[in-house]
């Protein structure tokens, strides 16, 4: 970005991270998110917080499917269990100014894909506990289970036993 559209793009940074409904949506702020965040803005410009709301809403539904996608695949992969999870989606929600995103009960907040995938990952991890009664993923080295977390930016799959990461998913 050269210096006065950088400069530009800081102001509308500071404006909708403290704007009173996306800034609860933006906080905390991701890497990943910064940089969609960029992204929005080479596009459209200085765009509104009530239009910026709608873009995240749509942000989130997207990277909650992807991940789910992700998640879903390894999880076939590893148990030949495919989970019955969908993403549910209500752009009019009380709470949540830019609307509701949730898997598995689980509220996707991410506006970067790393953040979506840990979120998915636990609401994965739940449903298979629930409903198939099975611990996935199980660290290969250590014969127990793993949490979903984020390492650098980065979601991984951490194994409290051997205190080391997998890639997730
Ligand atoms: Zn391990």
């Amino acid at each position: 970005m050269p210096e006065p559209r950088q400069a530009a793009f800081a102001d509308w940074l500071e404006t909708v991270r403290h704007d009173p409904d996306t800034g609860s949506c933006l906080t905390p702020l991701s890497e990943s998110g910064r940089r969609w965040l960029a992204n929005v803005f080479d596009a459209h410009g200085e765009v509104p917080p009530a239009y910026l709301l709608d873009l995240l809403f749509e942000r989130r539904g997207a990277l909650a499917r992807t991940a789910l996608d992700l998640l879903r695949d390894a999880a076939e992969r590893d148990l030949g269990i495919a989970p019955d999870l969908r993403v549910r989606a209500d752009a009019h929600s009380d709470y949540e100014p830019s609307g509701e995103v949730e898997v598995h009960g689980e509220q996707i907040r991410a506006v970067g894909l790393p953040e979506a995938l840990a979120a998915v990952a636990g609401a994965v991890q739940s449903f298979l506990a629930e409903a198939h009664r099975v611990v996935w993923p199980v660290c290969p080295e250590h014969r127990t289970g793993v949490h979903p977390a984020l390492t650098a930016g980065t979601a991984v799959w951490h194994c409290t036993t051997g205190a080391h990461e997998l890639p997730l998913p």
